[in-house]
């Protein structure tokens, strides 16, 4: 939906220049569990590919966390089908029985969920897969509902009740608490049409937080994502737009489309004191070039800044 932009902010500066650094470095002191980010799909909306966009990845969200022998998955983009395909060479090469796994999903929009027709342990009759997800608007629509109804004629032809796999679902909503092998992990309502889930995840004295698909207010900041997002090691947000583009001075003003810019992302780290911030949900008409110069100028705003890239993994 489009709606009338009324209030200006500041201009991000048009910087040339390609590209930019990759992860953050390590901290000086060896964790006492190593907790680890791997992305798989920072794109938003709809995956895009070519080499415009080549250095940053063009599939949907996917993020990987892993923390002792525990594996959270947060959301299903298209970056899914990749780890799904490491997940089972990394599972043959161990020679384990069953293939454990667990993904979170923060709401049930299609760049979130399109990878899972397409995730190999799905598939693999000893995968032992748990399911958390909110429902839909109404209340009544299931994540077991959206992926099975994702996969049905004429639309997929492999029915979702053929999965060999173990697939157990769980609901979840706003404030809810899970314990996932040494996660603790809180969750709280966002702000994008239809709903979206934030994520605190905690191992191990290691902060996540995992905030994608979520509009910054026009003042101050949502008390919900500052709850989620205080004092985490990382803070991954949702920067699609850059503020141009969401006050409608460059294209149409994006305001209540449900997503957010770096200079929001930069304000709400400083705000909740995170340690480093990965800009998340690029948009597809964004290329490498250009979400270097976001990534440079949103450092100047908050210095630990990247632009989250397919690929990279953090140690946190
Ligand atoms: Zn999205
Ligand atoms: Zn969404």
């Amino acid at each position: 939906m489009v709606q009338p932009c009324t209030i200006s902010g500041r201009p991000f500066s048009d910087r040339s220049g390609s590209g930019a650094e990759t992860t953050g470095t390590p901290f000086a002191l060896p964790p006492p569990m190593d907790m680890t980010v791997t992305f798989w799909g920072v794109r938003g909306s709809i995956a895009c590919s070519g080499p415009s966009v080549a250095k940053v990845g063009g599939n949907t969200p996917c993020v990987e966390v892993r923390a002792g022998t525990e594996r959270l998955i947060l959301d299903a983009g298209t970056g899914l089908r990749a780890l799904g395909q490491r997940m089972l060479a990394e599972h043959a090469a161990s020679g384990r029985g069953e293939l454990r796994a667990t993904l979170l999903f923060s709401h049930l929009h299609w760049d979130h969920i399109q990878g899972f027709p397409f995730f190999p342990p799905a598939y693999a009759p000893h995968a032992d897969l748990r399911l958390f997800g909110p429902v839909a608007e109404d209340g009544l629509t299931t994540l077991k509902d959206a992926l099975r109804g994702q996969m049905t004629g004429p639309w997929f032809p492999v029915p979702f009740g053929a999965l060999p796999s173990t697939l157990r679902f769980e609901t979840v909503r706003d404030s809810d608490d899970l314990t996932i092998g040494p996660f603790d992990i809180q969750m709280r309502g966002l702000v994008h049409p239809q709903g979206s889930l934030g994520y605190r995840i905690e191992a191990g004295g290691r902060r996540l937080c995992f905030a994608t698909d979520t509009e910054h207010p026009e003042r101050g900041f949502d008390p919900a994502l500052l709850d989620l997002a205080r004092d985490v090691d990382i803070l991954i947000y949702d920067a699609q737009f850059t503020t141009d583009e969401y006050e409608g001075r460059s294209g149409p003003c994006r305001r209540g489309w449900g997503h957010s810019t770096a200079d929001a992302a930069t304000r709400i780290a400083r705000a909740a004191g995170a340690k480093k911030l990965f800009l998340f949900h690029h948009d597809p008409g964004h290329d490498d070039p250009f979400i270097g110069r976001i990534e440079r100028e949103a450092r100047t705003r908050f210095a630990a800044t990247w632009a989250a890239r397919e690929g990279d993994t953090i140690h946190v």
